[in-house]
């Protein structure tokens, strides 16, 4: 099951490299109704699962994570890339097609045990989902759920994370 937001998700063949199907979401991010819609989805999913934060993934998980937590009343903590956060970090290094990255997250997010959601825009081979989840469990959090709007299921993301609850609302 996938969702008419799918209508607003434009593809672009071989960006950034040859090879490559982008899920350019700037088309639904544009349109107000679509926007809105995309939220109001995530919003209605996380209103009675007694969240206390949301984790949004840099740079695309913000754009759905800040209005999420706006509209829960919860707070919103960042995860970002190496060397972005000023204050004391755990990280993650994760393995990309070509070569590794690093996420990172502040130690004091969080109070221990609070139940969070953490946010991107698309579930590809699921490795940044990982990464962002360890953070979170390294900061004394749990992750109920892990959200995204866009999941690219022929890459396999979900089975590898087969312990873990995955929301999506379009599906390729
Ligand atoms: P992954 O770690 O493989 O699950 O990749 C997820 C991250 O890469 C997300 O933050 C996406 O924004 C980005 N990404 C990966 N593949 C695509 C794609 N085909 N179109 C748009 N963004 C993508």
């Amino acid at each position: 099951m996938t969702s008419p937001l799918e209508a607003h998700i434009r593809n672009i063949p071989d960006f950034p490299i040859p090879g490559i199907q982008f899920k350019d979401i700037t088309t639904l991010l544009r349109n107000g109704a679509a926007m809105h819609q995309a939220i109001d989805v995530f919003v209605e999913r996380y209103r009675s699962m007694h969240i206390d934060a949301v984790v949004a993934i840099e740079s695309r998980g913000f754009i759905f994570g800040a209005p999420l937590a706006y509209a829960l009343g919860i707070g919103l903590v960042p995860v970002r890339k190496v060397g972005k956060l000023p204050a004391d970090t755990y990280q993650v290094e994760y393995a990309l097609e070509y070569g590794t990255a690093t996420l990172e997250i502040h130690k004091d997010a969080f109070k221990p045990g609070a139940r969070v959601v953490v946010i991107d825009d698309l579930l590809a081979t699921g490795g940044t989902i990982a990464a962002a989840c360890e953070l979170v469990e390294r900061a004394g959090g749990v992750v109920v759920e892990s959200a995204f709007l866009i999941e690219l299921a022929f890459l396999g993301g979900r089975e590898k994370l087969a312990n873990r609850a995955i929301y999506t609302q379009i599906t390729y």
